[in-house]
């Protein structure tokens, strides 16, 4: 999926300018132009890949690391329709959906 970074840069610029970081207070802000999405974690504890997308990007506090996830739809920085496209894709990929139990594992881990 493609990111209009000049437009993100931009947008970040304006908006982002007098924001101070919440930890240290700082305003220096760097962000990592590529998309990413948070994973949903399901009530029996399983993850679902092929769930809902959020196009968000990484914007982090140069001083201290800390990291704001920024929506790039509502940044206008990425294509609507392409964006509708791959919600669709999404929807459509029956393979994709992965069962993970994390609280098994960690069980298994600590018991070792
Ligand atoms: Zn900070």
């Amino acid at each position: 999926m493609q990111i209009n970074k000049e437009k993100l840069q931009k947008n970040l610029d304006e908006k982002w300018k007098a924001v101070h970081c919440p930890y240290c207070n700082d305003h220096k802000w760097t962000v990592d132009p590529t998309i990413m999405t948070l994973v949903e974690v399901e009530e029996n504890k399983q993850i679902t890949l092929g769930g809902k997308f959020q196009p968000l990007v990484a914007v982090t506090c140069r001083c201290c690391g800390n990291v704001a996830l920024v929506n790039t739809l509502i940044l206008d920085c990425i294509d609507e329709k392409e964006y509708k496209e791959v919600i669709y894709l999404i929807r459509q990929t029956k393979t994709s959906k992965i069962i993970l139990r994390i609280y098994q594992k960690w069980k298994m881990i600590q018991n070792f």
